[in-house]
């Protein structure tokens, strides 16, 4: 994965800013929505097993809540800025308002190495993260849920500590939690699933039969593993997946053009996607290739399922013709300037907000669930889900094909509309 220079924050703005301007938004949604509605920066001593303590930096932000309580994941990530939480925070709002669900934007951050630190310590780390913030989540506030490098664990040992100092239950306070614990069936597969659907739909809208489709995935964390596996359930052919190595710190791409058993190359990965290079060469007859190579590769899909600014105006440019589809796993992947070549290109965007829904949809369902104390099995949330997602697509590609507009801008329509209704509603504005 690059280096980037790149500020999250300045591109989410520019998106929101631009398309504010072609739907003519007016003045006061437009200086209310472009920035985050509420900001906690706090420090986190973290007692190490060394007998030291560490001062971890963390951050909550809550972009919007006018269509319910901010909602949106926790990041453990040693690169982490707050701009970058802003800018999640920013697309969590549009990507609840896209899929039509009941709740704001949010997200959370500590600048930390999940990796390089013992169980021990990721759970104090936890608890100090949620102590510092006890008093603005929960519930009917903001909803946590896990995003990079964070897992259900870790959701539930912040929902533990929450409940310690409420003296109660309240399960619907984060969700992505285990499965028993108050967590839904389905919630791991969900983002991974989710985008799939979404590729589905594309598809369909292409002409294109699945069975005859090749893709490069790039990112083998939570959201890449599962989209990769419904892909080739489906029949479709994933030829390459570049993955971060956490012993080298640096990605290869691993690449079989016959295709790769994903399910094969999951058992040989740890669980930050990290793939065991000499069992991937003798088992699975891969080639390892440069981390940046999943871009070039002459598929029909591209997956990028890993971290934000991947796709920039270097590499937007090796994007082979073959390309048909991209299909936006992770938060912001694409520059604007990257965007800018795709549109023009015309090649199938689905954009991230609304690809990679399908995580939140299945943590309010979660929610939900923790509501009413009653769980459901994994076909009644799996085909929940998938309605979800399949509306949410042809609505935005239904105004994509009437207003002749690039699948982003779309997208954006809706979601921003429905929010500065919502907040004009309100009467905020
Ligand atoms: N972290 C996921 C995302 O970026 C899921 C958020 C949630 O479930 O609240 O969409």
């Amino acid at each position: 994965m690059k280096e980037h220079n790149y500020n999250a924050f300045t591109i989410a703005q520019k998106q929101f800013d631009d398309v504010a301007q072609n739907i003519d938004l007016e003045p006061a949604a437009r200086a209310l929505l472009r920035e985050p509605g509420k900001e906690i920066h706090i420090t986190i001593p973290v007692k190490m097993d060394n007998g030291t303590t560490q001062v971890f930096k963390g951050f909550r932000i809550h972009h919007n809540d006018a269509r319910g309580p901010a909602k949106g994941g926790i990041r453990f990530h040693p690169e982490e800025t707050v701009d970058t939480v802003r800018a999640l925070s920013m697309w969590m709002t549009w990507k609840c308002a896209v899929v039509d669900i009941p709740l704001g934007g949010g997200k959370g951050g500590v600048i930390c190495d999940p990796r390089e630190m013992s169980l021990g310590e990721q759970e104090r780390l936890c608890r100090g993260y949620v102590r510092e913030l006890s008093k603005n989540v929960g519930p009917v506030i903001d909803v946590a849920a896990p995003d990079v490098m964070t897992n259900s664990q870790h959701m539930l040992w912040m929902l533990d500590e929450l409940e310690t100092i409420y003296g109660g239950h309240y399960p619907g306070a984060i969700t992505g939690k285990p499965v028993g614990m108050g967590g839904s069936l389905g919630r791991n597969e969900a983002t991974g699933y989710g985008v799939v659907y979404t590729v589905r739909e594309a598809l369909k809208v292409l002409g294109i039969d699945i069975k005859n489709t090749t893709a490069s995935l790039q990112g083998f964390g939570k959201v890449g593993k599962y989209a990769a596996s419904l892909y080739q359930q489906l029949g479709g052919k994933i030829v390459a997946v570049s993955s971060w190595d956490v012993h080298d710190k640096k990605a290869y791409t691993f690449r079989n053009l016959k295709g790769i058993c994903i399910e094969a190359l999951i058992e040989i990965s740890n669980g930050y996607g990290t793939i065991d290079k000499q069992k991937a060469v003798d088992e699975l007859d891969c080639e390892i290739l440069a981390g940046d190579d999943w871009i070039k590769q002459d598929v029909d899909i591209l997956l990028p399922c890993a971290l934000e600014n991947q796709i920039t105006k270097e590499n937007v440019k090796q994007i082979s013709k073959q390309v048909k589809i991209i299909a936006e796993g992770a938060n912001g992947p694409t520059t604007p300037e990257a965007d800018a070549v795709i549109k023009q290109r015309g090649i199938f965007m689905i954009p991230d907000f609304l690809c990679n829904a399908g995580g939140v949809t299945c943590s309010y369902f979660e929610q939900v669930q923790c509501n009413m104390n009653y769980y459901w099995g994994l076909d009644e949330v799996l085909t929940k889900l998938d309605i979800k997602m399949t509306d949410a697509f042809h609505a935005v590609h239904k105004l994509a094909m009437k207003k002749e507009l690039y699948m982003r801008d779309a997208a954006y329509g809706i979601a921003i509309k429905r929010v500065a209704d919502a907040v004009k509603l309100r009467g905020w504005i």
